[in-house]
């Protein structure tokens, strides 16, 4: 054996290297203790211009070889600069502070590195997760015949529904006409109707599922973001007079820009008169399933065919975790395929448990056993009462904000979304539109906060996201002081700036 190789034999973790194992892992622990520890700003607001070439300049043929080295490195290029979800301050996207138990589960999951795909990959694992998606489907009531699968995130779900929604909607399409039609003509046919909150990943879904470029129909939200119901009625009956098939209604339970929920029972009321696929995409919304006080806000979810969750989002759960969980667990079978290396149907047969039949993905994450350790050691309770939390900050936001006649609010949301804008007296919308860009670009330079943007009407508005239950009040109105400072500075002097655009 070569002297490279036998060097590199005492990276590989083995029986023989557990006290490699333990120092390496350890020094990496105490680097990231030690950075969190001094962490007093949720950002530095550094420029990629100023780290682009720290990371381009690493020469990565010639290693440091060294563990101390390398995580000094790490430091410069990243961790120095990194976004902290869990600084109070952070109040922009999706983001959530992690629980530790959860952490002690990604350390786990990695170093035993299970493979979900078969038994003879993960034993145990297998009927964890299964466990945790049959523990999902419940919270969610979805019924005895209810199955799943987790995926990498929201996006994956979305698309794993919509996957098995057309190939029941094209089965039934099939079994129905006289003639048998060719597929593209079905496909083309297709419709998928969500409201204009929803998610922009049902629509890369119908791309990447070969529908027509205008498959995806959005109807429009009333006064409070949510789907308007007799639109999506009206828009159904329109589907059916031109000769098109809705395969699928996306209900939204936690919109992304506004933290709102569908009319989930209205709409299910809907789709079971119409034969449709419901899913309901809780990506967001799904941390109200532990909620002590607010899990009536996803009443007639259970009536869903497929839900989206992610654990990433409101069970402080670390990047990624996610399941699409469907109420007819046969259905799942569209995502099949026997390969003769893997998992051939005798298999099957056997009854040997297997989730690449139900997946996307072949080698796959034990993602799920970081929320096994969660639920392990703190319980769901204990999880719903942080979602509250931050549910409720959202709601004190919301009221300090309506009040103050700096500011101008969005509809109030059900989960922890706050959508605000300054609005400078007297000033023309483009300058209210630019005064609000302004701010939050000014916020993020400084470090001192970040908030999110989006558009209202057309309009810029600004985002705030609260899922850290270590914001207080006062953080809130803190970053509310500063976004008029910064809107107020930028109005004031905007005579003398150019307008853009
Ligand atoms: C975040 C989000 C998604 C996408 O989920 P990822 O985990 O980011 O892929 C889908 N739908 C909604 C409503 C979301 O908020």
């Amino acid at each position: 054996m070569s002297s490279t190789a036998s060097a590199a034999r005492a990276h590989l973790f083995h029986t023989g290297s557990v006290e490699r194992y333990r120092d390496v892992l350890t020094r990496g622990v105490e680097r990231v203790a030690r950075r969190v520890a001094e962490v007093d700003r949720p950002g530095t607001g550094v420029r990629p211009e100023a780290l682009a070439p720290l990371v381009g300049g690493i020469d990565l043929d010639r290693p440091l070889g060294d563990t101390d080295a390398a995580l000094d490195e790490l430091h410069d290029v990243w961790l120095r600069d990194a976004v902290w979800f869990h600084h109070p301050r952070y109040l922009a996207h999706l983001n959530c502070p992690v629980v530790i138990p959860a952490l002690l589960g990604e350390a786990v999951l990695s170093a035993v590195n299970s493979s979900l795909d078969t038994w003879d990959q993960s034993v145990g694992a297998t009927l964890m997760e299964r466990r945790l998606i049959d523990w999902t489907a419940g919270r969610i009531g979805l019924g005895a015949t209810a199955d799943g699968v987790f995926t990498s995130g929201g996006t994956q779900s979305n698309l794993q529904a919509m996957l098995l929604a057309r190939e029941e909607a094209y089965r039934r399409e099939v079994g129905a006409a006289a003639v048998r039609p060719a597929r593209p003509e079905v496909l083309a046919r297709l419709r998928v109707v969500t409201s204009t909150a929803g998610h922009f990943s049902v629509q890369k879904a119908a791309k990447l599922l070969g529908l027509a470029a205008d498959a995806v129909l959005t109807v429009p939200t009333d006064a409070g973001r949510r789907m308007r119901t007799d639109e999506l009625a009206r828009t159904i009956d329109r589907c059916r007079r031109d000769g098109q098939v809705v395969m699928a209604v996306v209900a939204t339970a936690g919109t992304t820009d506004f933290g709102t929920i569908d009319p989930l029972p209205e709409i299910a009321d809907i789709c079971t008169a119409a034969g449709v696929w419901l899913h309901v995409d809780a990506a967001y919304g799904c941390g109200l399933l532990v909620s002590p006080t607010r899990r009536h806000l996803l009443d007639g979810i259970e009536r869903a065919a497929s839900v989206t969750v992610d654990y990433h989002k409101s069970f402080f759960q670390p990047v990624s975790s996610s399941a699409l969980l469907v109420r007819d667990g046969r259905t799942l079978r569209h995502a099949t395929w026997h390969a003769d290396y893997l998992n051939p149907a005798r298999a099957a047969e056997q009854g040997i448990p297997n989730q690449v039949d139900k997946s996307l993905q072949t080698t796959r994450r034990f993602d799920a056993g970081k929320l096994w350790l969660t639920l392990r050691i703190m319980g769901p309770d204990a999880i719903g009462a942080l979602f509250d939390r931050v549910v409720d900050l959202a709601a004190d936001a919301w009221r300090h904000l309506d009040a103050d006649p700096r500011f101008e609010v969005a509809a109030p949301a059900q989960l922890s979304t706050v959508v605000f804008r300054y609005v400078p007296p007297d000033a023309p919308p483009y300058l209210v539109d630019e005064a609000n860009l302004h701010a939050r670009e000014a916020l993020a330079a400084s470090g001192a906060a970040l908030v999110a943007g989006t558009k209202v009407d057309g309009a810029h508005w600004l985002k705030l996201t609260l899922l850290n239950p270590e914001t207080t009040v006062d953080d809130v109105l803190a970053v509310r002081d500063l976004v008029a400072e910064h809107a107020a500075w930028y109005a004031r002097h905007a005579t003398s700036l150019a307008p853009v655009g």
